[in-house]
């Protein structure tokens, strides 16, 4: 029989840490069991109206039938500076200094082969997006881990990073507000990355998935306004969790034009970009952001506001946050991460273990308030049982 031998590099890929959680949960659903999945992060919430409408003309115009330029629409990329412009107020060239993505996942993950050569090293958060690491290794290189503590309020210790690891550093990838942990990090500590990226010859990528999922009248920056950054830094958007669209898969990356130009190469050789007619719609979801923001944001504070009360009258901590559609939830003592979500999962409540995402989430586990608020009550009631 003929061996198909897979590459190094799939072999590489580190354990999948779900596993056991998603067998468990497949057993309880084939008995019927009833079970609130706070797991994934991914909008329970439908695409805004305006965007939906805006693809089905664009679908039925047959210019939008063929490749679109390879580096993204014009006017895609204009309407993403502009945005930029008025949310953050940088300034950017929308020809040089944005290109569109096929979701920011995409752009990410081909990072790294533009500017990691074998034996270089990335900087990576832990827990984190397993994208920055996997992508790192798909390149060649290899990641060195900055913990994510809690002491440290959830940002990497960058004076901890030992001198002959930063020699071999070449990026350097962080994520504010923060998935898993819901943090988030102020100007003053972009500019601290600035000033450390410019004194390493470090290439920042910032993943900024989540700078509009803000609450309590906070509004996260944008790593670009820090003074400098456009220097050392390239920025990934994506409108997946902005504007309720995962399933569309359009984002775009902002920043340092070496750093652009670089991804951009790397992509005009691989995809042939996003369908025009989601570009439209996704310039429609831009254009019209204070509006649909102002829709889509109080849901979510509502269920966050519901279900810290609740995770608290049960005895349960929840770290500080101020964005993101997540909890992190310390695991009562006595329990690891693992042991607290199979645990939940006995009361049909599922949940991700904290140490999935990296050793240091190990204590703790992610609820993604993707739910309704009558599912997140029951799930509540569920919790509740466990005390
Ligand atoms: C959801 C998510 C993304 C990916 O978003 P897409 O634009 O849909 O690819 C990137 N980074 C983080 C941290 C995310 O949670």
């Amino acid at each position: 029989m003929t061996v198909i031998e897979k590459a190094e590099r799939l072999k590489k890929l580190p354990p999948y840490l779900f596993k056991e959680i998603d067998r468990k949960k497949e057993e309880l659903l084939k008995k019927g069991m009833d079970i609130v999945d706070l797991g994934v992060g991914d909008p329970d919430l439908p695409t805004p109206k305006c965007i939906i409408e805006e693809l089905k003309r664009s679908a039925d115009d047959p210019a939008n039938h063929r490749y679109p330029s390879y580096s993204g629409m014009n006017d895609f990329k204009y309407a993403a500076a502009d945005w930029c412009k008025k949310r953050f107020g940088i300034d950017l060239d929308p020809e040089r200094e944005v290109l569109s993505l096929i979701g920011s996942k995409e752009g990410i993950a081909h990072f790294p082969l533009a500017f990691i050569n074998p034996g270089d090293v990335s900087l990576v958060p832990t827990p984190a997006y397993p994208v920055y690491n996997i992508a790192t290794m798909f390149a060649g290189g290899r990641s060195w881990f900055m913990p994510l503590l809690k002491k440290n309020d959830f940002l990497p210790d960058l004076d901890s990073i030992p001198a002959d690891v930063l020699k071999q550093a070449k990026l350097l990838f962080i994520n504010y507000p923060n998935n898993p942990t819901g943090a988030t990090a102020e100007l003053s500590f972009f500019s601290r990355v600035v000033e450390f990226a410019k004194k390493n010859n470090i290439l920042v990528c910032h993943d900024a998935a989540y700078t509009e999922m803000n609450f309590d009248g906070y509004r996260a920056p944008s790593f670009l306004q820090a003074p400098g950054a456009k220097d050392v830094a390239i920025e990934f958007h994506s409108l997946s969790k902005t504007f309720n669209m995962t399933g569309w898969r359009i984002g775009f990356a902002v920043g340092n034009r070496d750093a652009v130009e670089g991804l951009g190469a790397i992509k005009s050789n691989i995809d042939s970009g996003v369908f025009q007619a989601v570009q439209l719609a996704g310039i429609e979801g831009l254009k019209n952001y204070d509006a649909l923001v102002a829709d889509i944001m109080p849901v979510y504070a509502k269920r966050r506001e519901l279900m810290i009360k609740g995770l608290n009258d049960a005895g349960l901590q929840v770290a500080q946050s101020k964005a993101t559609f997540y909890l992190w939830v310390s695991a009562p003592e006595g329990y690891t991460s693992a042991d607290f979500a199979a645990k939940l999962l006995e009361l049909g409540v599922v949940v991700t273990p904290g140490n999935g995402f990296g050793e240091p989430g190990e204590g703790y586990i992610r609820m993604a308030l993707t739910q309704k608020i009558d599912r997140l009550e029951e799930a509540i009631s569920r919790i509740k049982k466990l005390k």
